[in-house]
């Protein structure tokens, strides 16, 4: 299989926040593994920005270490190309609430080439670095900007956030990042479902029994406790990146794969959410195991009743998912580090073979991590003698498999959502209302957690969970899948 690397526009892309934890750990190396698979042209420019008073060699050794020690191992040894990929690289002292940077930043900007300003600091600074990007006239009505999350802490903030852009650039500048969607995986899930007669005359209530959704994590908090004590399981992944995977599993099948039609598909998905009962969520937080603090250690906080582990049932009223129920779990400090979501068909309506040969299933898995791929369990004749025995067997679509070394060349979501905003293509990013109907529905739920003075249900570090999340399933006679190591 030949890999086709379509090289993108010339671009000047700004760093905001370009000597931070996630441009040197994602974003540098990202970009400097696309020079070296060839989709960068010679053209391309970056540009840190930060507040660091750092000068371009200053910066250019930062980066390259960043490289050293974040960067993909196969392209670290290539020193010529690291310093091909440095003298692309330039470097303002910058302030983003004051006015110190700007004429130098807007002196190094070239015309005739797409400009893009990856706003990788915090939210505050958003509508800073919005109002000085146009008033010093350094972006104008073609140029993209690119926020991180987290998109807002409610539908308030998340309001205010798209407000303070909204007044200066419109809607279709505005790249909101959630790096689940430029997975690989992610995007198979459309091409598997709306590429194949197969799957989408299945896919709705008549045949699937129910969809779980899994991100499960073996870190803790580390050293982000103070961020995420105030933000919890909820807001930290189930607004944004659960949902995102449960709007693409659920949405109609859009008219063409265009930026506004799919995200039209998921914003209705969203919009026909149930209010979840309160009976039908599961908080949980880990306490101290045998490799590790608990996480009240962690966020250095004895009485905190933030959830770092969140199971739920979730109902969408629809015609095509009215009576499947969707179950969503994601954790931290558990068993295994595994995202998956699994599309769980229902039993055929009659066994020909008797209640010997055991009832089986079909059910797709989509793996996002680790080892993405999917999987179709589907059942077979046990071989030999002995009468009609059924097990399962998988069909399985491992992509490091499928692709053989073109895989280790498909790039990393941070990297393909970038270079999605040099082509201009905004499919794979958050729709301003799509992130305010994902906290208006989010809202009521934390909401509800503080008028009962919830608190969390303890749940060992290294296990599945709370065992309440466990008995959510039971009820339904389900149960989850397991988290495999
Ligand atoms: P960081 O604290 O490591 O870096 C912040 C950067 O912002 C630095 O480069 C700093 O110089 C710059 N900065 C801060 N105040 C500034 C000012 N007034 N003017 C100019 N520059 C200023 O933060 P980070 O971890 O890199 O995160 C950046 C953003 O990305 C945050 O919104 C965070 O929530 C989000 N994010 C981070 C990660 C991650 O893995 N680190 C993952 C997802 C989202």
């Amino acid at each position: 299989m030949v890999s086709r690397v379509i090289p993108v526009d010339p671009f000047d892309l700004v760093i905001f926040g370009g000597t931070g934890d996630l441009a040197r750990r994602k974003i540098l190396p990202g970009l400097y593994r696309r020079m070296a698979s060839g989709q960068m042209p010679k053209e391309a420019r970056i540009i840190g920005a930060a507040r660091s008073e750092l000068d371009r060699a200053g910066y250019q050794q930062m980066v390259k270490e960043a490289i050293e020690e974040f960067g993909d191992p196969r392209h670290k040894s290539d020193v010529a190309g690291v310093g091909d990929f440095l003298e692309r690289l330039d470097y303002v002292a910058i302030d983003a609430k004051g006015e110190g940077g700007w004429p130098e930043l807007k002196g190094l900007m070239r015309d005739g080439v797409v400009k893009a300003f990856y706003f990788s600091v915090g939210p505050s600074l958003f509508g800073d670095l919005a109002e000085r990007l146009k008033s010093h006239g350094i972006a104008g009505d073609d140029a993209r900007i690119v926020v991180e999350k987290p998109f807002g802490h409610d539908l308030g903030s998340a309001r205010a956030l798209n407000a303070s852009l909204a007044a200066h650039f419109e809607e279709h500048q505005i790249y909101r990042i959630d790096h689940y969607l430029g997975k690989e995986t992610v995007q198979n899930l459309m091409a598997v479902r709306f590429g194949n007669m197969l799957f989408e005359p299945l896919w709705n209530s008549q045949y699937v029994d129910h969809i779980q959704i899994t991100v499960a994590e073996t870190v803790g908090v580390g050293g982000r406790g103070s961020y995420y004590d105030k933000s919890g399981a909820m807001r930290d992944m189930v607004q944004n990146h659960l949902m995102q995977l449960l709007c693409l599993i659920a949405m109609e099948p859009p008219a063409k794969f265009d930026p506004d039609a799919v995200r039209d598909e998921k914003l209705k998905v969203i919009r026909a959410l149930d209010e979840v009962d309160p009976h039908h969520i599961v908080r949980g937080q880990y306490d101290k195991g045998p490799d590790g603090p608990g996480y009240r250690d962690d966020v250095e906080d004895a009485r905190s009743r933030t959830e770092s582990y969140v199971a739920m049932k979730v109902g969408i009223s629809n015609w095509r998912w009215a009576g499947t129920p969707f179950y969503l779990r994601t954790g931290k400090r558990l068993r295994a580090r595994a995202s998956e979501i699994a599309v769980v068909f229902k039993d055929t309506p009659h066994s020909i073979f008797g209640p010997e040969a055991g009832l089986h299933r079909n059910i797709l898995t989509i793996r996002l991590q680790p080892n993405e791929g999917m999987e179709l369990g589907v059942t077979i004749k046990e071989p030999g003698p002995g009468g009609m025995r059924l097990m399962d067997v998988p069909l399985d679509m491992s992509f490091a498999d499928a692709l053989g070394p073109d895989a280790e060349d498909v790039p990393d979501a941070y990297e393909r959502l970038i270079m999605d905003v040099i082509r201009g293509n905004q499919t794979l990013f958050m729709r301003g209302d799509e992130v305010e109907a994902a906290w208006a529905w989010t809202d009521p739920i934390i909401q509800g957690w503080i008028d009962r003075h919830d608190v969390p249900k303890p749940y060992d570090a290294g296990s599945s969970g709370p065992d309440d999340a466990l008995a959510l399933m039971h009820r339904d006679g389900r149960k989850w899948r397991d988290i495999k190591v």
